[in-house]
């Protein structure tokens, strides 16, 4: 199964929970694989209540991989300045295995499934593979 979406901005935290608990709704238990099909974005697991957990994560990527100066930003083979987010990318990972019990995702009261772009805004998708027990 395929899903996409548009982000709007060039770093941006989309929270796509709902989405992928409406995928996985027939699964009794089980789990599902959450596959991001880009070298610029990423998946992760974290708290969606507070937005300045968005905003410290952003800060903690751009101290540790600033933007410019990387050798893909000067190598001629992509015009996005964008060497930062190809690291961002593999730094945070590409696919997250999550629990499916009762058609529900088993994450924790405060996990949220985030999809991370880190070079935006850009059409994504994201392969979603479910696994019924
Ligand atoms: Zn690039």
């Amino acid at each position: 199964m395929l899903i996409k979406l548009k982000t709007t901005k060039n770093e941006e935290i989309v929270d796509i929970t709902n989405q992928i608990n409406e995928a996985v709704k027939d699964i009794k238990e089980g789990s599902v694989l959450v596959f991001v099909k880009h070298t610029t974005a990423a998946v992760t697991i974290n708290e969606n209540d507070d937005p300045k957990i968005c905003d410290d994560f952003f800060n903690f990527m751009n101290k540790l991989i600033p933007n410019g100066n990387w050798g893909h930003d000067k190598s001629g083979r992509c015009d996005r300045n964008n060497g930062d987010a190809h690291l961002k990318s593999s730094l945070i990972g590409h696919s997250k295995l999550i629990p499916v019990e009762n058609g529900k995702l088993a994450l924790g009261k405060w996990q949220s499934l985030w999809f991370c772009e880190f070079d935006g805004p850009r059409e994504r998708e994201i392969i979603i593979q479910k696994n019924a027990l």
